[in-house]
């Protein structure tokens, strides 16, 4: 059974949470016209931190402006409204989701709605299962591909693409997995159904490249930063699916999935099939931003209470 936070944070004003509805006649609910993020916050030693607000943000309105879905908040006020949503349900260490979506005002595909604006906040442990950060997953190949290229753009992180992600994630559980992991149009290795990919090659990080039909991930962004700057290569590359049971490690990474290792796809172990040495580096370097064992030179931490 689900527990629910007390408020949130709904058209501009805090409420409770049974009193933040939407009718069942909105746009959204039928067509998938919605655009969210979700970002998490870490209890850190300078207080409780968001991180990357401002990136995640942009990325909503960036996800607005490819469906020309007109916002009426600016970025500072969604910013007030995250931390406001995070201290009225007195929440440290949590996960934020912010969703704009098309409301009630007409049945048509083009049909000019207003759109609503929501922030919820809720405690959140590791996505993809207790212990998987260590243990990791195991992972297949689903047998969804993406969508193609100037179908449904990838790089909108919106209501709709998740019907591809549903179909990949359900699949994946339904046969024992712990994730799918998604081929491109082409063949080619894309994404998880939430999470970016990882493989880990010679001591190089390799990832699939922006054109693979994918979000690009704030999560996948950080870990290219901090490699980079821990003298790790990182290549941005097509991949063959093949490249999957060749690698010395794989992972998986994203706000919510973290960095979680996969230790098998398709039943093939992955090295020894236990957490890779360059998978728990890049792990260390991530957490080490929470913990500040990793300095934040990029102003990534927002604190809660501004
Ligand atoms: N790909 C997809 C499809 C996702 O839903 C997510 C989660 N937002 C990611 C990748 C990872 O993105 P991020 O690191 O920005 O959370």
């Amino acid at each position: 059974t689900q527990t629910y936070p007390e408020f949130i944070w709904h058209n501009g004003a805090i409420k409770p949470w049974a009193e933040a509805t939407t009718h069942v006649m909105a746009h959204a609910v039928h067509y998938g016209s919605s655009v969210f993020e979700g970002i998490r916050s870490y209890k850190t030693p300078r207080g409780a931190m968001i991180f990357r607000l401002q990136d995640h943000l942009r990325r909503l309105f960036n996800s607005a402006r490819i469906y020309a879905m007109a916002m009426p908040y600016d970025q500072a006020q969604l910013t007030a409204a995250c931390r406001a949503v995070m201290q009225a349900n007195k929440l440290e260490a949590a996960y934020l989701r912010p969703v704009a979506y098309l409301g009630l005002g007409g049945f048509g595909l083009a049909a000019d709605c207003p759109t609503d604006v929501a922030i919820a906040a809720r405690p959140m442990g590791a996505y993809l299962g207790e212990g998987v950060l260590e243990q990791g997953i195991d992972a297949c190949v689903s047998s969804w591909q993406r969508f193609a290229p100037n179908t449904i753009p990838a790089g909108a992180k919106a209501g709709g693409n998740y019907l591809s992600g549903q179909l990949i994630a359900r699949e994946a559980r339904r046969l024992g997995f712990g994730e799918g992991i998604a081929l491109a149009h082409n063949g080619l290795l894309s994404e998880g159904a939430g999470e970016n990919l990882f493989l880990v090659m010679d001591g190089a990080l390799h990832t699939p490249p922006v054109a693979a039909s994918l979000l690009n991930g704030i999560t996948r962004h950080t870990l290219i930063t901090l490699a980079e700057q821990a003298g790790i290569k990182v290549v941005e590359r097509d991949l063959p699916r093949e490249y999957l049971y060749l690698a010395d490690e794989v992972f998986m990474c994203g706000t919510a999935a973290e960095i979680t290792p996969i230790r098998s796809v398709d039943g093939r172990s992955i090295g020894n099939g236990g957490m890779g040495p360059i998978t728990r580096r890049m792990q260390r370097l991530y957490f080490g931003l929470f913990d500040g064992s990793t300095a934040d030179q990029w102003g990534w931490l927002e604190p809660v209470t501004g």
